[in-house]
């Protein structure tokens, strides 16, 4: 009777030793990234390629909302493949918590900085677009022409980068260079990269879709306007306005956009 006893006694422990280890497994389980959030991103990837935002470069990240002082973002590769599987958790200094093997993006030091920087911001873009480019190297500055890019404010600053590390190759390749790109941003909503490109930032994914889509029509309103003659910007206080009530609505064309892509793997 007592063996009987005992052998259930040791059962019972190896039943709670198991529970133990799966409830360990499971906790690493809940670690990994936000299901919905990765999810976002990926759209965003297809989004951003399929407005002509982002070509076979450029990326979009997101804070983890799971910690707070790491971000998601794609595997190094054309953000228009990107699927679930791709999108890896980097941590505060850049680096990825396990890329096993996988080739990362040598400018992710620009979304690690700008979240270190800015604890409001949520969501980064990093584009090349070619309507952008003229802005960043003539001295025109790319202001709101109209209430849709509202977020421009009084105008887009411009990093130099001549100025924080000389002659280089233009990337932003480690957190020296990323410091002084958030610098040059501060807290504006864009930042515009000589001879590069440019840099949306937001408070969620869709905002910050929304905003590095709209830099670029703004950039090519602007030229086009500024052929028929002298223009006239949104004002700092017609911008403030005007952001308040775009902002309420950018769930309208994230879902139109997200529409346009189809399913996502
Ligand atoms: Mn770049």
């Amino acid at each position: 009777m007592r063996k009987v006893k005992i052998g259930v006694l040791i059962a019972l422990c190896a039943g709670a030793l198991a529970a133990y280890a799966w409830a360990g497994q499971a906790q690493v389980a809940t670690a990994a990234p936000d299901p919905k959030q990765v999810e976002d991103l990926v759209y965003a990837n297809r989004i951003l390629a399929d407005q002509d935002v982002l070509d076979g470069f450029g990326h979009v990240s997101a804070r983890d909302v799971k910690d707070p002082s790491r971000f998601l973002m794609a595997r190094s590769m054309a953000p228009g493949v990107v699927t679930r599987g791709d999108i890896l958790e980097y941590n505060s200094e850049g680096e990825p918590i396990d890329a096993r093997g996988r080739a990362v993006y040598s400018e992710r030091y620009i979304h690690a900085a700008i979240y270190r920087a800015r604890p409001d911001v949520m969501a980064i873009v990093h584009s090349h677009s070619p309507e952008v480019i003229p802005f960043t190297v003539t001295g025109t500055a790319l202001h709101p022409v109209y209430h849709m890019s509202a977020f421009l404010g009084s105008g887009a600053p411009i990093f130099e980068i001549r100025d924080a590390a000389g002659m280089t190759d233009m990337l932003v390749r480690d957190n020296k260079l990323g410091d002084a790109l958030a610098k040059s941003l501060g807290n504006s909503a864009v930042v515009l990269m000589r001879g590069h490109g440019y840099v949306a930032v937001g408070n969620a994914v869709p905002q910050v879709v929304f905003r590095a889509i709209y830099t670029q029509i703004n950039a090519r309103l602007q030229a086009q306007a500024a052929q028929l003659g002298a223009v006239k910007f949104l004002s700092p206080e017609e911008s403030a306005k005007a952001s308040v009530s775009i902002d309420a609505v950018v769930s309208r064309p994230w879902e139109l956009w997200k529409a346009r892509v189809g399913k996502i793997e």
